[in-house]
């Protein structure tokens, strides 16, 4: 079969689009390691991951934030409820149908603003707390 070759200007765009998100990358992981070293500044001691908030040993700190902020975060579901719910565990009020939930992979379900709020404290799950030690 002819085929054309495309001319070289067509993949540009393409090629400065990747480029574009290498750098955001670079720049991402920059960031990473410029938190990471800020954070061993202070970390001679025991001390909480900034991230997950678990108590990390000193001589663990860096391996554990390095895996901890490279963990993809948790991801849940919307809804909105037909009936009433029990309690939320984090507001403690209850679910009440027409409001919009959050459902997590465990079927746990939360207000959805109830539970954004808690992921910017720690990505897991109120009532089943992940133990990864
Ligand atoms: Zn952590
Ligand atoms: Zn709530
Ligand atoms: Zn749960």
């Amino acid at each position: 079969m002819g085929q054309r070759t495309s001319r070289p200007q067509t993949a540009s765009a393409e090629e400065t689009a990747a480029r574009r998100a290498e750098t955001q990358h670079q720049k991402w992981l920059r960031e990473q390691r410029e938190l990471v070293t800020q954070t061993m500044r202070f970390s001679q001691v025991d001390r909480p991951c900034p991230k997950c908030k678990k108590m990390q040993r000193a001589e663990e700190f860096e391996t554990h934030l390095v895996c901890c902020l490279t963990k993809p975060a948790l991801e849940f579901n919307t809804d909105v409820l037909e009936v009433d719910q029990g309690e939320c565990i984090i507001c403690y009020e209850d679910l009440l149908s027409q409001q919009v939930i959050a459902r997590l992979p465990c079927l746990c379900i939360f207000h959805e603003h109830c539970l954004k709020d808690w992921f910017k404290v720690r990505e897991e799950c109120p009532s089943h707390p992940s133990s990864d030690d």
